[in-house]
């Protein structure tokens, strides 16, 4: 539980307009402008973040490759970089609750679990790439006696970041960490409803010893800044989270300028797929909860298709319902709230269009449904369930984003597995039984790049969170992230 005394020093601080940084300093945009931020917490303006556009991108990039060129980052020696790496860290978790709180006051996270999943998973994500650096070998390849094949990891160059609001701090490490860690430099886009936290992990990179220039941060609307961005001819990597409406255009993006690398990690529909002889069907209807609704159901992998056995359907039902009705919605930086706001005005009344369709077509309504907290001039959303889902209606197929969850009941184990891979996405599922038989057929057979068994969420930085499907192309988290951000080189050499 995160501490009250700490938040309430941090809650009404005043937040200066934000500049970008840039080469090492902040900057406004050449022609001024600037965005205003609103806090979702009670709909106020927060502070203003600078309107980058296609002028920024070329300065951000050009002190990116200026960087990478001169070599004070990309040519450190690994155990250099580590160094560097490591003191983020440390400085990431010296200001947890500054970072935490300013991320809450820009997103609407509630704060327990902000913390431990912005700087808390921030740190540890530095942490984690800076000791692994001086550990990667290259390779000699088993070629005849006459000549050595020298493989060798090296950093590509620079590398373009563009993520989104729900989690800025937590994505925003999974791919600028291993991208500095390989020696790259970074230019990183924020989503402009989640900037704030960003700009201030960028200043205390440079606290830490990062040279000016091989991370900067330019803020601004996506269609123009994040645009400008991914159709940049300088960026060798593109690496992307967000919506796949977003992630088809920056595939065009790469087509129609130079052929840059792009790494995907897009939306889902996740099945939590319940069998009766689940070990213990309390344990997996609380963690069903949690799974959709915490931060407003504004997770990647949330767990937003509740697959029930027939058998047990309706007793099930009636646990997830009493267990949602224990949560409290309400002030983000209130400790006692389960559920914070939503990030925007927008994605909340993209919600209430959801539940007005799911009417529309049949669905039956068991919990929530509204907005709630008006008055608070915020942007609060009830956990709302549905039941008589079918599989194909459009909130079974659709990434909601928000905190609503259908229920659909299945007959046996190869029907469970029909209307899981019966939509566009892969992301990640959740497998509730005693039968460790059954537990590996469905791990084989659902299509999702994270199967939870007898869980749901919580995996760490040691493991991959891939996409299968329109999931995305990549993988962020583990070694395995860290080879996106570095090119193979071979040496031939004859030796005679
Ligand atoms: P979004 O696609 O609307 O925006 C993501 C980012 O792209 C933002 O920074 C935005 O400003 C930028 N952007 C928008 N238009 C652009 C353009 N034309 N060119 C370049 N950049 C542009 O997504 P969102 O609403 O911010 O985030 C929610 C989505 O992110 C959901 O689909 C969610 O599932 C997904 N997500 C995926 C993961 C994962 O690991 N797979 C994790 C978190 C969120």
């Amino acid at each position: 539980m995160a501490s009250s005394a700490q938040i309430d020093e941090l809650r009404n601080a005043e937040i200066e307009p934000q500049g970008h940084l840039i080469d090492g300093g902040r900057q406004p945009s050449r022609d001024g402008s600037v965005l205003k931020v609103f806090s979702p917490r009670d709909g106020k303006q927060l502070t203003t973040i600078a309107n980058g556009g296609a002028g920024e991108i070329d300065l951000a990039v050009a002190s990116a490759r200026k960087s990478f060129n001169e070599g004070s980052w990309s040519q450190m020696a690994p155990v250099g970089r580590k160094k560097v790496l490591i003191r983020l860290a440390e400085l990431i978790e010296a200001h947890a609750y500054e970072l935490a709180v300013l991320g809450v006051r820009d997103n609407g996270t509630e704060i327990n679990m902000a913390l431990k999943a912005e700087p808390g998973s921030a740190a540890g994500t530095f942490r984690y790439y800076g000791e692994a650096v001086d550990k990667v070998y290259g390779e000699i390849a088993p070629t005849t006696n006459n000549v050595i094949g020298l493989i060798e990891r090296g950093p590509i160059g620079v590398v373009g970041v563009i993520v989104p609001w729900n989690f800025p701090l937590m994505i925003g490490s999974w791919k600028i960490a291993p991208a500095l860690a390989a020696g790259n430099s970074v230019v990183l886009k924020p989503a402009e409803t989640a900037s704030l936290s960003l700009l201030r992990l960028a200043e205390l990179a440079l606290e830490a010893g990062l040279p000016a220039g091989a991370f900067n941060v330019v803020t601004g609307p996506g269609a123009i800044t994040g645009e400008a961005l991914a159709l940049h001819n300088d960026v060798d990597i593109l690496a992307f989270t967000g919506s796949g409406g977003i992630g088809r255009r920056l595939l065009e993006y790469s087509a129609q300028s130079n052929l840059k690398q792009v790494f995907l990690e897009l939306g889902g529909k996740s099945p939590n797929i319940i069998f009766p002889d689940a070990p213990s069907l309390e344990k997996a209807a609380k963690a069903s909860v949690n799974g959709i609704f915490r931060n407003s159901g504004q997770v990647c992998i949330s767990g937003s298709r509740l697959l029930v056995h027939r058998d047990i359907h309706d007793d099930f039902l009636a646990m997830v319902v009493a267990e949602t009705e224990k949560l409290t919605v309400g002030d983000p930086l209130d400790t006692a709230s389960d559920i914070g706001a939503v990030n925007s005005i927008q994605q909340l009344e993209k919600n209430l269009g959801y539940v007005a369709s799911a009417i529309k077509e049949g669905a039956t309504l068991c919990a929530g449904g509204e907005r709630i907290l008006s008055q608070s001039g915020g942007y609060y959303m009830q956990p709302t369930i549905f039941r008589n889902v079918s599989a194909d209606m459009q909130i079974a197929q659709e990434e909601v984003f928000g905190p609503l969850l259908c229920v659909i009941p299945f007959e046996d184990e190869e029907e469970a597995v029909r209307i899981a891979n019966a939509t566009d996405y892969g992301l990640a599922a959740g497998i509730w039984t005693a039968d460790l038989a059954r537990a590996h057929r469905m791990i084989k057979k659902v299509q999702s790049g994270v199967i939870h068994v007898n869980c749901y969420g919580g995996t760490d930085i040691t493991v991959p969170l891939s996409g299968m499907k329109q999931s995305g192309n990549g993988h962020d988290k583990s070694l395995h992230a860290l080879e996106k951000y570095t090119a193979l080189k071979t040496a031939w050499i004859d030796i005679g």
